[in-house]
């Protein structure tokens, strides 16, 4: 297996959900061993790697922040590039907010479409993870175990009767990750839309750009997918995930965690080094593949897609 970049640049513009900024987002092939790095164009092209070392702050969503210059809301551009195994890119934007767009990953899928796939001549390197890890906060948890491949677990449970218990499995691919979670978008509750907004949060949020949850029903249905607040939680996973900075052979099981616990988990995983090794070993050999069937859950979950569809 070789790493990739992109072989030509892309573009999209829109507002940030939490600052209301513009911004212009561009993605650009980079070279070999550079990995996914945000240049502030609007700052000298000031770099900032998607990493563990550069998490800021994480609330409602997650920032990157080095040397004080910051980068909110970086997890759905991220969840669509790491799935689509881009190992090397160069995202430049001119605002400290990443345009929300849908609220899915699903532009950011057509950003990457449009900019097409380039084999580099390097070897890729996994982070292969040999022991386990996990961290807790109260009823809620995420775990990371040892995996031949990159496979995700994520539980919700909201009370709220659009919503309650949700869980979403899959094993990432680019094609799971474009069939089952891609178009999965952000969602809030109503009630929380006031005390969001004296926190100065969501200043571009819009019923264009997220689902919005009333005491018994939706704001701006129909939803997408029967459980697309569970398939978009799977989403932000692996889009926090994404800042381990290599693709990772393992699996990842996520109860009611959050950006918060997602980015603890990275950060703990990477300081540790007696948990993990890094590899060039490629994805397990055709028989062994065979040996993974998709979960249940994923034919359960293509079935309720197709009905949502
Ligand atoms: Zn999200």
């Amino acid at each position: 297996m070789f790493q990739s970049t992109i072989a030509r640049e892309s573009s999209a513009e829109g507002v940030g959900l939490h600052t209301g900024v513009y911004g212009h987002v561009r993605l650009t092939p980079a070279p070999a061993d550079t990995g996914i790095v945000f240049r502030r164009v609007d700052l000298d092209n000031f770099a900032i790697e998607a990493q563990g070392k550069n998490v800021a702050r994480v609330s409602y969503a997650t920032s990157l922040m080095k040397q004080g210059v910051l980068l909110s809301t970086t997890e759905h551009l991220l969840a669509a590039i790491y799935s689509c195994g881009i190992d090397n890119i160069y995202i430049d934007i001119d605002s400290i907010e990443i345009p929300i767009l849908d609220g899915s990953a699903e532009p950011f899928m057509a950003m990457l479409e449009q900019a097409g796939f380039r084999r580099l001549r390097r070897k890729r390197r996994y982070l292969q993870v040999l022991k386990p890890l996990e961290v807790t906060e109260g009823d809620r948890r995420i775990g990371i175990y040892p995996a031949e491949e990159f496979h995700v677990c994520c539980y919700v449970d909201f009370p709220h009767p659009q919503v309650g218990q949700q869980q979403v499995e899959l094993t990432v691919s680019p094609d799971s990750f474009r069939n089952f979670l891609a178009r999965a978008r952000t969602f809030c509750f109503e009630r929380d839309i006031e005390p969001l907004r004296a926190m100065g949060l969501i200043r571009g949020g819009s019923l264009d750009n997220a689902i919005v949850l009333t005491s018994d029903g939706l704001m701006n249905g129909p939803l997408r997918f029967a459980d697309e607040f569970g398939r978009h939680k799977a989403l932000d996973l692996i889009g926090d995930l994404a800042l381990v900075g290599l693709p990772l052979l393992a699996r990842v099981e996520a109860h009611k965690a959050g950006h918060s616990l997602h980015t603890q988990l990275v950060s703990k995983l990477l300081a540790d080094p007696s948990l993990w090794t890094i590899t060039t070993k490629s994805h397990p050999e055709p028989a062994a593949q065979d040996a993974h069937q998709p979960s249940s859950d994923v034919h359960r979950e293509a079935g309720i897609a197709s009905a949502a569809d």
